[in-house]
């Protein structure tokens, strides 16, 4: 049997437990994971483009536990009704390759995303940061706040998006859970003074949601809405005076802010800051920039991380997703029961 968890349940489970709480233990999950990066299988995920927008497949084991993600990207969905974003996942064991656990991902995608830019935030914004602007009100950026309270205790939004409704839908959501909410009236207004940059639009575009004028010393910007060749959102200029801060550099020059900059453009892998081996901010003026495409990893741990939390809950059901015929070689007696006998 595979473990399954549904939207219904995810919904419930999150509301058990408390969105904040699922992104602070999910943290260490992905702390754990990021650690030991060189034990991983990684590679670039598999994109296929249409006009329409992606639809990816990102895979990866560490040799006892593979796992993949289905997940699409279409910014255009939110004026026919659908979501830009949506994603299902499974984990298996190694040992048989037997599926062990699936999940809805399009909201735990959200936290993922969340967590691992909290994960970064932490290591990256300055100490004392207390002041977040958050460039689009989509569906991602109520969790990417309570991922930056939870993680640097983060209480000051200001926001700016280009649809009224979305930072009213923001307010909304946010302001009964004790944020306090400023509704900008440009990017420029926004980002003023901040210590912290959140720019997660949808724009399949070289977009320039923000641009070097705008960014001040010792801001973290946690850019996590280029994620797609030719959809970026920051002023390459602003790469150029930073240090920027990647998941697997592979991928991210295929698909990350970088994609504007030469192949050789200096990048830190954010694994070898967390153990160590790499220096992450360098100076209270430098500009830091976590240039978040979202990696194959991230999604292994966030699964890891739910399928141990709802273990021994009613959060999940056991569903009959793999054929098991009592022989392993006599799949045919499984269904010949039911062939049609004579002619
Ligand atoms: P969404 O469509 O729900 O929201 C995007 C918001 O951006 C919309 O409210 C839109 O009005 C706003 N916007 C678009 N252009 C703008 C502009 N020029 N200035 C200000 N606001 C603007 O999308 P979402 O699900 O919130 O995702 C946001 C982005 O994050 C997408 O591009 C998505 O692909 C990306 N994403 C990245 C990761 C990652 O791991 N890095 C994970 C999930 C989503």
């Amino acid at each position: 049997m595979t473990r399954f968890v549904d939207v219904a349940n995810m919904v419930r489970w999150t509301a058990s437990v408390g969105p904040e709480r699922i992104i602070a233990g999910m943290i260490p999950y992905l702390e754990a994971d990021f650690r030991r990066w060189e034990y991983f299988d990684k590679s670039s995920r598999v994109a296929s483009h249409t006009p329409f927008g992606v639809i990816e497949l990102m895979p990866t084991s560490d040799s006892e536990t593979y796992g993949f993600k289905y997940v699409n990207g279409h910014p255009s969905n939110p004026q026919r009704g659908f979501q830009t974003v949506t994603a299902f996942g499974m984990l298996a064991d190694v040992s048989n390759g037997y599926p062990t656990f699936l999940t809805e991902m399009t909201v735990l995608t959200a936290f993922r995303t969340a967590a691992t830019s909290a994960m970064v935030g932490k290591k990256l914004a300055r100490v004392g940061s207390s002041r977040m602007a958050m460039i689009g009100a989509g569906s991602q950026a109520e969790f990417q706040a309570l991922a930056f309270r939870s993680a640097l205790g983060i209480e000051r939004l200001t926001v700016w998006d280009t649809d009224a409704a979305a930072m009213e839908k923001l307010v909304r959501n946010l302001g009964p859970l004790g944020f306090d909410i400023t509704v900008a009236t440009s990017a420029a207004d926004a980002v003023r003074g901040a210590d912290v940059v959140t720019t997660c639009t949808a724009d399949k575009a070289n977009a320039t949601i923000l641009t070097a004028e705008m960014v001040e010393p010792g801001m973290h910007i946690n850019a996590i809405g280029g994620d797609c060749p030719g959809k970026t959102e920051l002023d390459p200029a602003i790469l150029e005076r930073s240090a920027v801060f990647v998941e697997f550099p592979e991928q991210t020059r295929i698909e990350g802010e970088i994609q504007q900059m030469p192949a050789d453009f200096p990048v830190t892998e954010f694994w070898q800051v967390l153990d160590g081996t790499a220096p992450g901010r360098a100076s209270e003026e430098q500009v830091t920039v976590f240039d978040s495409v979202g990696f194959a990893i991230e999604d292994f741990s966030a699964m890891r991380f739910v399928r141990d939390a709802v273990e021994g809950t009613n959060f999940g059901e056991d569903i009959d997703l793999v054929a098991s015929p009592d022989d392993p070689k006599d799949l045919f007696g499984l269904v010949g029961a039911f062939a049609p006998v004579g002619p």
